[in-house]
């Protein structure tokens, strides 16, 4: 016969979403923003590793992988999450901020919007369909 133990099993405290990167609370709001120099540095350096394990795994016998260039700085972005005390407004977290941006508070001017994808034409359907 085997001991069962009894009484509930703490539930691990986990928190429920992503955290506030000031402060570390729950976080209600996302915004992307521009890699600092450092950041984008240490970026490249991480991707540039990957490479160097994936072309040290590869088959020897065959050409290297190819991975294209590396990524430029306005191909990256960086999610900052914050807490209802650290939030920016909805209109200016869905927006790009730059890298110099010290958001909460936005001190930038952030990139525009992108334009929103055009409506795809609708299809005719071939005779017989709809
Ligand atoms: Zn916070
Ligand atoms: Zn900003």
């Amino acid at each position: 016969m085997t001991e069962q133990p009894d009484g509930p099993t703490p539930v691990p405290d986990q928190p429920a979403g992503p955290a506030c990167t000031t402060c570390g609370a729950p976080a209600c709001v996302h915004w992307q923003r521009r890699l600092t120099d450092a950041e984008f540095a240490d970026y490249l350096a991480l991707v540039q590793g990957r490479r160097d394990e994936l072309t040290e795994l590869a088959d020897q016998q065959k050409p290297p992988p190819d991975f294209g260039p590396l990524p430029t700085a306005d191909e990256v972005t960086r999610t900052i999450y914050g807490c209802l005390d650290h939030a920016i407004t909805l209109d200016a977290a869905s927006l790009i901020h730059t890298k110099a941006c010290t958001a909460p508070p936005c001190t930038c001017t952030p990139e525009p919007a992108p334009e929103p994808e055009p409506e795809p034409e609708p299809q005719q359907l071939p005779p017989g369909w709809g």
